[in-house]
């Protein structure tokens, strides 16, 4: 059995629980697999993959709060440092009642090459629970964003570990875990990211996620001849960065026509009125059935089925595995150009081979979503010069990370002779950088 094979079994024999870990591990070792047996002895004998699947460090704890009517709650709180091999550990912390410690190692080990792609000195890791923010108050939220950070703040810190957003964690809840740290460690360090402007938080780094993908994606169809002018776009999700996606999508011509939360999606012929869907997500904190009250032209769909919508781009921008196979199929039937991840991991293996198979340009999140971290550590550079970026300077820079990132992925794609397989190219290019550091640091 070939090594790469060898440790993909091992894998799924060490975490057979946790599905969404080794479709993530299954990806990258596919695609460096070309790397890896051009020198294989050498890193069996290092047991290299081994080591780069394996977390520097697992953090599960108990988080106690109490709710509004006096109960005790108990919730499991979660840090993974998966790999610190060129950086300090980053990576967002996501509160849904989805996560368990799969969700966890996924995101930290997508986090590990995606990291390195942006250029910039960091490691890979991520953390969360299983808190349900939905229905909460703003007390409650507190409560237990005090509690986590009680026992996490033990873990992290500014050259350490330097946790941010992601799925129920905006500037609301970095605020309160800001807070909680500074109240426990006495210590005014830029230890989180996506902080609020008037304590040490970069300007652009609400849009950088969303703004950085519509950045991969203009540059990915202009490598392949393409305008994003004129196009249209179905997002997905209505969060952080499907908000951002469609404003900067709008910016650069194109007209994205959906939306979406867990309950239903919008299909507005007119184009989404992103000021309307701002007021009632970042506002209102309501749900989508708002949006058709007043926009009469849009409909309202119960369930998921974004992909039915005939659109030139498709951007999926709400959490993990959300298109499948029968939603690849569909979009090829539609004649679909580009799909580009804003969200990690949201389309599954199989739609993933199809739509490459079938001609459509596909970005993996590792390097389309990239923009928010490598934003992230824009604002840790800002934290350690005490300065603060102009929104220009940093969109300029964000915007060049991102061209510079789809350049890394098409060519090492292609030094690869795997032309046009951006998956490869992102996995590949990202993992160079680890793997050059991890053999210079020793078995550690
Ligand atoms: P938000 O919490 O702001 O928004 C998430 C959106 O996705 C909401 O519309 C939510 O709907 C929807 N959603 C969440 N879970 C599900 C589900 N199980 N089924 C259907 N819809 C769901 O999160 P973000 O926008 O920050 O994150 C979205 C994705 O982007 C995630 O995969 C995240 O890991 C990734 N990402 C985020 C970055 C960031 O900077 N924020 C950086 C890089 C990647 P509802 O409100 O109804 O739950």
């Amino acid at each position: 059995m070939s090594y790469v094979d060898e440790v993909i079994a091992g894998v799924k024999v060490k975490n057979a629980a946790e599905p969404e870990f080794i479709q993530a591990v299954e990806e990258v070792l596919e695609s460096i697999r070309v790397v890896i047996e051009s020198d294989e002895e050498k890193y069996r004998k290092l047991a290299f993959l081994e080591r780069l699947t394996e977390p520097e460090r697992i953090i599960m704890f108990r988080v106690p709060w109490i709710d509004d009517q006096g109960n005790v709650q108990v919730n499991r709180g979660y840090r993974v440092q998966f790999n610190s091999a060129i950086g300090p550990y980053k990576g967002g912390l996501r509160l849904h009642p989805s996560v368990y410690l799969g969700i966890i190692k996924f995101l930290g080990f997508e986090q590990v090459f995606k990291n390195s792609l942006t250029g910039l000195p960091i490691g890979g890791g991520k953390g969360g629970s299983d808190f349900d923010p939905k229905g909460k108050s703003d007390n409650e939220i507190m409560r237990f964003c005090q509690s986590f950070m009680t026992e996490l703040y033990k873990y992290i810190g500014a050259d350490e570990d330097v946790p941010a957003g992601d799925i129920g964690v905006g500037a609301r809840e970095i605020g309160f875990l800001y807070g909680q740290y500074k109240r426990i460690t006495n210590l005014y360090e830029g230890v989180l990211t996506g902080k609020g402007l008037s304590y040490g938080g970069s300007l652009a780094r609400t849009q950088a996620t969303g703004y950085g993908l519509l950045y991969l994606t203009q540059e990915l169809l202009k490598l392949n001849g393409i305008d994003i002018a004129g196009k249209t776009a179905a997002v997905t999700g209505a969060g952080n960065v499907a908000i951002y996606a469609i404003e900067k999508a709008q910016q650069l011509g194109a007209k994205p026509v959906t939306c979406s939360d867990s309950t239903g999606w919008i299909y507005d012929p007119d184009g989404i009125d992103v000021a309307l869907l701002k007021e009632i997500k970042e506002v209102k904190r309501a749900r989508l059935t708002e949006y058709t009250a007043a926009r009469p032209n849009a409909e309202y769909h119960e369930g998921k089925g974004v992909w039915n919508v005939k659109t030139d781009l498709y951007l999926p921008c709400a959490t993990q595995n959300e298109l499948p196979l029968e939603g690849a199929k569909k979009l090829v039937e539609n004649g679909c150009i580009a799909v580009c991840e804003g969200a990690n991991m949201p389309t599954t293996l199989d739609a993933t081979k199809y739509l490459q198979e079938n001609g459509v340009i596909f970005a993996p999140g590792k390097a389309a979503n990239a923009g928010g971290v490598a934003t992230s550590a824009l604002e840790m550079s800002q934290n350690s010069e005490r300065l603060s970026w102009t929104f220009e300077e940093v969109d300029a820079k964000l915007k060049q990370i991102m061209v510079n990132i789809t350049h890394n992925i098409d060519n090492a794609a292609r030094k690869y002779g795997m032309e046009g397989n951006y998956v490869a190219g992102a996995n590949i290019a990202g993992f160079e950088k680890v793997a050059d550091a991890m053999k210079a640091q020793g078995v550690v």
